[in-house]
């Protein structure tokens, strides 16, 4: 479920139905003004809502005052362990503070910044680390460290209402992905508040990009989760923007950009797709509209699942076609078929989103196509989608055993025989039934 409460970090909404905001943190010594610049712009570019910068010292909260006057989005400062440079943070125009008040020195430390940011309308991330939970709950965190994260949670959120403030999010961090959903779970019903999620320490570009993916993902599927960071590994903090977008995109939450389709390839690819698809996603990035396109390792399949794309390529040794919407476009010479893909998506951008057909070449590339596919050859694909055929072939057919044998007229008011959702009765024919010899085989 969505958070109840919104807050605003600069202009982003968090929380209360908006869409999920893309944090990133950047990389760079904070004060190193021109370096965390040129990152902001960076992620700003990639796709991120909101940057988040370190702030450990003195010289980084004063550097604050221009990266917030500067930067292309809305700034957050990470403190930890000093109070003072919280209040230095709001006072430079952070967009949001980010603490953990169980590490700030002292209710009465937390109570002087959350003053500040009440007078400046700066709203705070509040929350906790499994690394540095409180000490009256290191016992609790040794035998449910889920109920322990949460509980943390909740009492810094019954400190932040005690301060009477509610300008602010929560997060708490596990380098467990089992434990950030179960916690998440528990108190996205127990508090109003948005919810930051992220896995920390997540680890490198390939495994932290997975564990972010199903541990966020699972709990965005369930509308959990306000705003995502993606921890990885890199001095790339745009990577953290680009994971993260995928995820959105993988759950429809949000649209950026292009979406590539590709085939997994099998022994029927002729051609070097690897090189194709790289050389597709990366000159896709140029592009801002969520356009779909696809690459498809051979034509023995014909378009097949492709169908929908927008645009399209298959090839072959040393032909292959291009695609749009299912229709064949037209052919080309394998070599060319990346440059030509784009030349025709560029035409179609150029014609106001209106794909340019040459009705010779199409029916060049049909023919092509006829020749290549071959609707009997058992294709990936092809062999998913009857087994998709067939489980649902198994499920009615399960049903209409069902029927047939329970006792005559139980249920049914019927004293001749079964009935299906109050149907006639029904006669299972051998000759036509899904399950015809099988079954009696099965146990
Ligand atoms: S049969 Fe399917 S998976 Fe194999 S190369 Fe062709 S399109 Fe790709």
């Amino acid at each position: 479920m969505a958070s109840k409460q919104q807050i605003h970090v600069g202009a982003v909404a968090i929380g209360g139905g908006a869409p999920v905001a893309v944090q990133t943190m950047t990389k760079t010594e904070t004060a190193n003004l021109a370096a965390t610049m040129e990152q902001i712009r960076t992620v700003a570019e990639a796709g991120a809502d909101i940057v988040r910068v370190a702030v450990p010292r003195e010289q980084d909260a004063e550097a604050l005052k221009t990266i917030v006057a500067t930067s292309p989005i809305p700034v957050i400062a990470d403190i930890h362990f000093n109070h003072t440079l919280a209040l230095k943070a709001i006072a430079a125009g952070a967009h949001c503070v980010r603490l953990n008040p169980g590490n700030i020195g002292g209710a009465e430390k937390v109570a002087e910044v959350i003053e500040l940011a009440k007078l400046r309308g700066t709203p705070l991330r509040v929350g906790v680390n499994s690394g540095s939970l409180p000490k009256h709950l290191r016992e609790l965190e040794y035998e449910n460290p889920v109920e322990a994260l949460v509980t943390a949670a909740i009492e810094t959120v019954e400190l932040m209402e005690r301060l009477d403030f509610t300008n602010f999010k929560v997060s708490m961090k596990s380098t467990s992905v089992p434990n950030t959903i179960a916690s998440n779970r528990l108190l996205a019903e127990r508090i109003p508040y948005p919810l930051h999620l992220g896995v920390t320490e997540a680890g490198t570009k390939w495994s932290g990009s997975l564990k972010s993916a199903v541990g966020l993902g699972t709990l965005l599927a369930d509308g959990i989760g306000d705003t995502i960071r993606i921890s990885l590994s890199t001095f790339h903090a745009e990577e953290e923007v680009k994971v993260a977008w995928e995820i959105l995109k993988a759950l429809k939450l949000r649209e950026r950009g292009p979406d590539l389709i590709a085939c997994p390839t099998c022994g029927r690819l002729q051609f070097d797709m690897d090189t194709v698809v790289a050389d597709v996603e990366r000159r896709l990035e140029a592009y801002e509209d969520p356009i779909e396109v696809s690459v498809l390792g051979c034509a023995v399949n014909g378009i097949g699942e492709a169908r929908h794309a927008d645009f399209g390529i298959t090839g072959a040794k040393d032909m292959g076609m291009i695609y749009s919407k299912g229709e064949p476009l037209k052919k080309v010479p394998t070599a060319q078929l990346v440059d030509e893909l784009f030349k025709e998506i560029d035409r179609y951008y150029a014609a106001g989103k209106t794909v340019q057909r040459d009705e010779s070449a199409a029916a060049d590339a049909r023919a092509w196509l006829a020749e290549n596919e071959d609707v009997t050859a058992m294709t990936p694909e092809r062999i998913a989608a009857l087994e998709a055929a067939a489980a649902q072939q198994d499920e009615s057919a399960g049903a209409v055993l069902e029927a047939m044998l329970t006792p005559s007229g139980q249920g049914t008011g019927d004293p001749h025989g079964p009935e299906v959702d109050g149907a006639e009765a029904v006669v299972l024919d051998e000759t036509v039934s899904p399950v015809a010899g099988r079954r009696f085989s099965r146990s």
